[in-house]
């Protein structure tokens, strides 16, 4: 039977990405009944809005759908469709594997580790207080009265994070280790500093810990295991973070295994996962068929295991691998200089997927 999946090209580079990689997608021979849906900064051109009810309803009734990235407008504009997409959905977990493939140009080749990003709590839940505002002087003068001053003239962002978060995300790290075989959980903090919210977060870790004796379990305060991802990333398995430093180390991690164009991820749920890459809409490139699709392919295999559809998981990511490999076919970003006429666009990358699933 045909799997459904929400299918949301969304902009700049976004719609040639996407059309890539449903073209690889289809060619494992997996069924897909594609729902298209509209989001982003074309959408909210044409129509006013960014992320229409009905992209969310669709999501919501198909429980998958694949994305591909969406700009979000720097200090004006909308707020970002990815926090309102993970809010409106409760998709609580990131998860994004950072592993180098062979070919790749990389001082560490042995990186394969994955990074498991709480997504909807800490400094990125939106509770924040203008500067020189009514609402910001109100909550100065509350903390004032429980004896912590603030200058008048700061913005205010609040941090929260709960029990509850920090336990569905660390039990997210260690589930996922389980099933895929992997035999360690790093958890990372700042408690030293932040005791009461960083701080919470490692206490719940180590005790969700003691439940799963089979994985290992350490933790590590952010800026140490920052130094140390770019030193001995191999030493790392699964990583578990807090929302903010989850999205940073995520770019360092993508960095260590050659770049955002090659790292995938999913934003998992209760009712519903979202397959996306790391990356960004990269808008100065958007239809030039520049760009390397793989981070978003690899989210499709990502996405397949998820659909328990192992074999072309397995197949989708052995032939993108290969295609890395043979280093010919492959976009600007992975050839050894940027301006090398040998790179190929886009589409010919998918052209050579599909080509290496079929010999
Ligand atoms: P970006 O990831 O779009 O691009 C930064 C640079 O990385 C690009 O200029 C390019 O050199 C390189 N790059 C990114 N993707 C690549 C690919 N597939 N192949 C080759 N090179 C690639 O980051 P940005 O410029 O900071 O963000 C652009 C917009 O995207 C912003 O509006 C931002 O908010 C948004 N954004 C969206 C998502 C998402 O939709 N999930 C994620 C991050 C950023």
């Amino acid at each position: 039977m045909a799997h459904t999946v929400t299918f949301i090209p969304g902009d700049g580079t976004g719609p040639e990405l996407a059309e890539a990689t449903r073209r690889v997608l289809e060619a494992t021979g997996v069924e897909f009944e594609w729902d298209r849906q509209e989001a982003g900064v074309d959408e909210f051109e044409a129509h006013g809005n960014p992320f229409p009810d009905a992209t969310l309803a669709s999501i919501k009734a198909n429980g998958v759908g694949i994305k591909g990235p969406t700009t979000t407008p720097v200090g004006s504009g909308f707020r970002s469709i990815n926090v309102l997409l993970r809010k409106e959905l409760d998709l609580y977990a990131c998860i994004r594997p950072c592993k180098a493939y062979p070919g790749v140009r990389t001082r560490f080749p042995d990186t394969d580790l994955v990074i498991v990003r709480e997504n909807t709590e800490d400094l990125y839940a939106g509770i924040e207080f203008e500067q020189g505002t009514p609402e910001n002087a109100q909550l100065r003068a509350a903390l004032a009265a429980l004896g912590a001053h603030v200058r008048d003239d700061a913005g205010l962002s609040v941090k929260p994070i709960s029990v509850f978060g920090s336990e569905r995300i660390v039990r997210a790290a260690f589930d996922y280790a389980r099933e895929n075989g992997r035999h360690k959980v790093t958890a990372a903090h700042k408690a030293n500093i932040m005791k009461f919210s960083d701080g919470l977060f490692l206490e719940v870790a180590r005790r969700v810990a003691e439940e799963y004796t089979d994985i290992e379990f350490e933790d590590r305060i952010i800026d140490n295991l920052c130094n140390q991802l770019v030193s001995r990333p191999e030493e790392y398995d699964v990583v578990v973070l807090p929302n903010l430093y989850g999205d940073i180390v995520s770019d360092l991690g993508a960095g260590l295994i050659g770049g955002l164009g090659l790292a995938p991820g999913a934003n998992i749920g209760t009712e519903a996962a979202v397959f996306e890459a790391t990356h960004g809409s990269a808008p100065k490139y958007k239809g030039q068929n520049r760009v390397n699709p793989t981070a978003l392919m690899l989210s499709g295999v990502l996405m397949l295991r998820h659909l328990n559809e192992t074999e072309a998981a397995d197949r989708l990511e052995g032939a993108i691998a290969e295609v890395i490999r043979k280093g010919e076919k492959v976009t600007y970003d992975l050839k050894p200089t940027r301006d090398d006429p040998s790179a190929v666009g886009t589409s010919e990358f998918a052209d050579a997927v599909i080509e290496e699933m079929q010999s």
